[in-house]
This record gives structure tokens, C-alpha cells and sequence, in this order.
């Protein structure tokens, strides 16, 4: 992951980015705005808003208008209009000078995990024998069509979205049955029995006893 950290004051930026490169990060450290503005792009931008050439403000306003990267400003002053104007222009988060590198890692973690898109869910996808349309909601198993239900068929779409990975029971009934589902998990429990019937070996779906259940192929 690529950060470029924007700090004209060398006794914070060298520390900081030697720091960060011990975390794993790869660093790219510039003093001024147009420096920042010229850099290649980042996966996140941790921002001073105090520079020599143009205010820190300046570059979060021109880098959102390119690009949606991540942008952490740090700044000397906890000033409330400074964090909404910083906010205003499309920044992730704020950070107030004298920081813990501690903090700073788990903010720029946390800010990452928010912008990262979810992988594009396949619209066709075979494993194993087993052949999940999305389009057409059709699942055929060694070439013949199974008669699944809406439910039993986006409970094996949801498990296949990522074979092998536990899935949580709340995790099924918020996404197959309903986020405000109040009913028991008994629920999924008897949808999974049928789904393991029409495929005709239990070893598709297993279970994790009190956790949930995973997709994996049988041997
Ligand atoms: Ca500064």
C-alpha cells in the first residue's frame, strides 16, 4: 500500500515515514503542495495542513477533483471549522498534531478498509461440479439443473461468493433473509438441510458448529 504523506517539517515527516515503512507501507514523503499535487498517485494521503505553498485545504480540494484516495489531514490546531471544512472537502478522517503513531496506523487502516470496494461478485461461476448463474438463477449440478428455491438459491450464491470462507448465521440471515430479521436461525438451519438434499452430498456445505458454514467441494 502506497501512502504519501505531504509534511513540510522534516522532524515530523522522517519519522513518520520510516515508521510507516516498518508498518509495511510504502512511502512517498513530500514538503509542499505542488510536490503533493505532482506526486504519483497514493492509496492514501495523510495531509499537514500547514504547508509553505498553498494550504492543505488546496490540496485535498484539488486531489478530490481527480481522484477518490483516501485522505487523512493532519493539522497543529483541534479547530472544529477547520475539521468541517477538512471534511467538507472530501477528506476520510483528522488527525490533530501531537498524534501516537499508534493511532495514526489503526485511523489509516480503518479509513483504507472503509474506501476498499468489494470484490464484483461473478456473474457465472463454476466449482467443482457445481455451476451458479446469477443472472439467470440457475444452479446446475454435473451438467443437470437443480430445483432450488429463491432462498436455497441465494443462500448457495451468498456461500459461494468466497468457497472455503466461513459464512456466520447472521451473516446468512441478514443477507438471505433480512438485516431486521427477528426469527430464529433455526431458520437457516432447514433451509441448508434441503440445499445439502438437492446436492446431493452433505459434504457442500459445512458446518462450523455454532459459528456457521462454508461451501467447499467434496472429494
Ligand atoms: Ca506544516
Amino acid at each position: 500500500m502506497q501512502v504519501l504523506v505531504v509534511e513540510d517539517d522534516n522532524a515530523i515527516g522522517e519519522p513518520l515515514a520510516t515508521g510507516l515503512r516498518r508498518e509495511g507501507f510504502e512511502v512517498t514523503l513530500v514538503q509542499t503542495a505542488a510536490a503533493a499535487l505532482s506526486a504519483p498517485p497514493a492509496d492514501l494521503v495523510l495531509l499537514d495542513l500547514g504547508l509553505p505553498d498553498a494550504r492543505g485545504f488546496e490540496v485535498c480540494r484539488q486531489l478530490r477533483t481527480r481522484s477518490s484516495v483516501p485522505i487523512i489531514i493532519v493539522t497543529a490546531r483541534d479547530d472544529e471549522t477547520d475539521r468541517v471544512v477538512g471534511l467538507e472537502l472530501g477528506a476520510d478522517d483528522y488527525v490533530v498534531k501531537p498524534f501516537g503513531f499508534r493511532e495514526l496506523v489503526a485511523r489509516i487502516r480503518a479509513v483504507s478498509r472503509r474506501s476498499a470496494s468489494p470484490p464484483p461478485v461473478p456473474g457465472s461461476q463454476v466449482i467443482g461440479g457445481l455451476e451458479i448463474d446469477r443472472r439467470s438463477h440457475r444452479v446446475l449440478l454435473a451438467g443437470e439443473e437443480l430445483p432450488l428455491t429463491p432462498k436455497e438459491f441465494d443462500l448457495l450464491a451468498l456461500l459461494a461468493l468466497d468457497p472455503g470462507a466461513m459464512v456466520t448465521r447472521r451473516e446468512i440471515l441478514a443477507e438471505v433473509w433480512d438485516p431486521h430479521w427477528y426469527g430464529t436461525s433455526k431458520t437457516v438451519d432447514v433451509h441448508i438441510a434441503s440445499l445439502r438434499k438437492k446436492l446431493g452430498n452433505p459434504k457442500w456445505i459445512e458446518t462450523s458448529r455454532g459459528v456457521g458454514f462454508r461451501l467447499a467441494v467434496p472429494q
